[in-house]
């Protein structure tokens, strides 16, 4: 395995290092530790740096050799904000980041009348600040910084408090023990050299994606659907000619429906990177390398991208992904619990993916830190794992669920010319100046107040 914490990773941010143990081996790993957090993306990482920060030993494993960059999140919002304000992290990405103001709905590209295109009218806004904010407080606009920048910044952040261990290229391989009254043991593997060695943990978190081990290994169903579409993102260089108030944007379209998202602070006269991301038609059955082509690429982009023609812009990366809405039957069996997109996944419409993942860490390491810090307080662990399944599961399914689904729909339901008068939430942002206090409200609730789960107010309700 390389060295514990990867430097090149973090930064050369130097972590807890286990000095009495050889480096290039599974026995660098500690026999036992807290928490195991399995899964070192943004979810796992965030877990471990809640944990790390009250005291609690956690040891992190991670398959890959370091951060994925693959293009994913962006965006951060609402109740997210003041989690990650409380946790302290908020300044630091916000140092590392940029603020854009919201987002819009906007018709296809037109005609300029120069040979290129303008972009298209707009149908609706779903402002989150004010259009002249430029000082954003907490809670207000959107928090931009990559996904992959993320995960680094909550890696690094975690290994500062001295209380978490990080190795990459290892992967859980089973769970051998799950005893509510003697907790977990696992057996691990250097995906390098193939040794195997055991662990053990009071509780083990699983983090570990979509494809989760820890839910396979709990023999945990997915129940849901996968949308028959796949997904085209791209990162693109592309010159910012106006400063659209709204940066984000989507396209809406019956088929190539499309997001763009800002990637870099979008400063107008120069050219940054961009997430364009685009669907394929259901029934297009072509291989992952035909997809991502440039020709077919860029024949996407002429429907959807504003600009001259023709187009000057430079796709730096691109993958495909499918879109899925399923949760698991539980988050919790016995000492092991599941996190982020190991629980749910959903389409990334209205960026309910990995916030909902943080706002599980959050909750989850909430729930670890009343068991382990505070067991006279909190003498019940089994009630409260469970309670962390059972409001998580909720926020899904009465929330992230339903509204992603819709996100998605709305996009290529409605004909462009009669989408804002069809659709209510496109016809109530159509001049958001126009709702009342009441009317913005009741939209913006959900986002700050059900989306979070605040385990300590939930126990003291049923005390
Ligand atoms: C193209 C794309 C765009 C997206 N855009 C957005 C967006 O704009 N907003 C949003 O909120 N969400 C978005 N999402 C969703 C978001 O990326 C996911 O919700 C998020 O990555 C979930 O984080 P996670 O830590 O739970 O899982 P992951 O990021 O998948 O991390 C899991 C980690 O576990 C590791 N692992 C797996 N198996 C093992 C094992 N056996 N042992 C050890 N380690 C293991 C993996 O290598 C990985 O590093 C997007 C997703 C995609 C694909």
């Amino acid at each position: 395995m390389a060295a514990s914490n990867n430097e090149e990773a973090l930064n050369g941010v130097h972590g807890h290092q286990d000095n009495g143990h050889q480096e290039n081996g599974v026995d660098d790993i500690a026999s036992s530790s807290q928490v195991l957090v399995v899964g070192g993306g943004a979810v796992g990482s965030l877990t471990a740096y809640k944990l790390g920060r009250a005291g609690i030993d956690v040891t992190v494993i991670e398959k890959l050799p370091g951060v994925s960059d693959s293009p994913r999140a962006c965006g951060y919002y609402g109740a997210v904000h003041f989690m990650l304000h409380e946790v302290g992290l908020y300044d630091l990405i916000r140092k590392e980041g940029f603020m854009t103001r919201g987002l819009c709905w906007r018709k296809k590209p037109t005609d300029d009348g120069k040979g290129g295109k303008a972009s298209g009218d707009m149908i609706a806004i779903q402002p989150l600040s004010a259009p002249n904010d430029t000082t954003f407080e907490v809670g207000a606009g959107l928090l931009n910084l990559p996904q992959a920048d993320l995960n680094k910044l909550f890696l690094r952040e975690a290994l500062k408090t001295g209380h978490v261990r990080v190795h990459y290229n290892t992967e859980l391989v089973s769970i051998l023990e799950n005893d509510p009254s003697t907790g977990v043991t696992v057996r691990l593997r250097n995906n390098e050299t193939n040794a195997e060695r055991k662990l053990h943990a009071s509780y083990l978190v699983g983090a570990d994606g979509a494809h989760s081990v820890v839910r396979k290994a709990l023999s945990l169903p997915f129940p849901g659907h996968t949308w028959p579409e796949r997904l085209i993102a791209t990162n693109v260089m592309v010159y910012n000619e106006i400063d659209p108030i709204w940066h984000t944007f989507f396209v809406i379209d019956p088929v190539h429906y499309t997001i763009a998202t800002p990637l870099e602070d979008p400063v107008p006269g120069k050219t940054t990177l961009w997430r364009y991301t685009i669907a394929a038609a259901p029934d297009d059955t072509r291989k992952v390398e035909e997809l991502i082509t440039d020709e077919n690429i860029m024949g996407l982009y002429e429907n959807c991208m504003a600009g001259p023609r023709p187009l000057q812009v430079e796709i730096k990366a691109r993958t495909t992904y499918k879109i899925h809405q399923r949760c698991v039957p539980t988050m919790r069996k016995g000492n092991c619990l599941l996190a982020g997109d190991a629980a749910h996944v959903n389409c990334p419409y209205g960026a309910l993916g990995l916030n909902t993942g943080m706002l599980d860490a959050d909750a989850l390491a909430e729930t670890l830190i009343m068991i382990l810090n505070e067991p006279q307080k909190y003498p019940k662990a089994d009630d409260l794992l469970s309670l962390y399944s059972d409001e998580r599961r909720k926020v899904f399914q009465f929330f992230v669920d339903p509204t992603s689904t819709q996100n998605k729909l709305r996009l290529h339901s409605h004909p462009e010319e009669t989408a804002s008068q069809e659709d209510w939430l496109f016809r109530m942002m159509r001049d958001p100046s126009k709702l009342s206090p009441r009317q913005l409200e009741e939209l913006a609730r959900p986002y700050y107040e059900t989306w979070r789960t605040d385990m300590r107010k939930l126990v003291g309700d049923l005390a």
